[in-house]
């Protein structure tokens, strides 16, 4: 929605909107593995003493596969952005600002982009998930495999030939 920021820069008004949904696809996120996504945002364009700012507090919910053990899992994470919106720009501009010369804002794509740069790298069925043994295959959370404790890291392998 591209929203209309007039009355707010020019009366003060505060623009507040609530479960404001957007349309995310997978290459938003950078990830083939994700489907069912929602995300909703709680949005506040208000001005405070000489700025215009804008805080977004949004909820993305998602399926993917665990980057460790591979389990589909339900995810939600909470961001939480902010921005000062400005109609012109000064040299003090740093990334956070955003200049609508003509009174409207795109919010979005400033959701989507916020999105995509906080978004996290590798997404977790839970943060201790033991992952898959890397020579059997079997995911771990659920017990251990019958594999031999063994580091295969190959320095080790020649370090143990020495040894014998
Ligand atoms: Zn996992
Ligand atoms: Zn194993």
């Amino acid at each position: 929605m591209i929203i209309n920021l007039e009355d707010v820069f020019l009366h003060g008004k505060a623009i507040k909107i609530e479960d404001y949904k957007i349309n995310l696809n997978p290459d938003d996120l950078s990830r083939k593995d994700i489907s069912d996504i929602e995300c909703k945002s709680s949005v506040v364009i208000e001005s405070v003493m000489d700025d215009i700012t804008l805080k977004i507090d949004t909820v993305v919910s998602f399926k993917c596969n665990c980057d460790y053990c591979m389990e589909c899992v339900n995810k939600s994470i909470d961001f939480s952005f902010n921005h000062i919106i400005k109609k012109s720009s000064t040299h003090e501009d740093d990334l956070n600002c955003i200049i609508t010369p003509n009174y409207k804002l795109d919010l979005d794509s400033v959701i989507r982009e916020d999105i995509l740069l906080e978004f996290p790298s590798v997404i977790l069925c839970k943060s201790d998930c033991k992952g898959i043994c890397q020579r059997c295959g079997k995911n771990l959370n659920l017990g251990d495999c019958s594999c031999e404790k063994i580091d295969i890291d190959p320095r080790m392998e020649a370090l143990r030939e020495l040894l014998k």
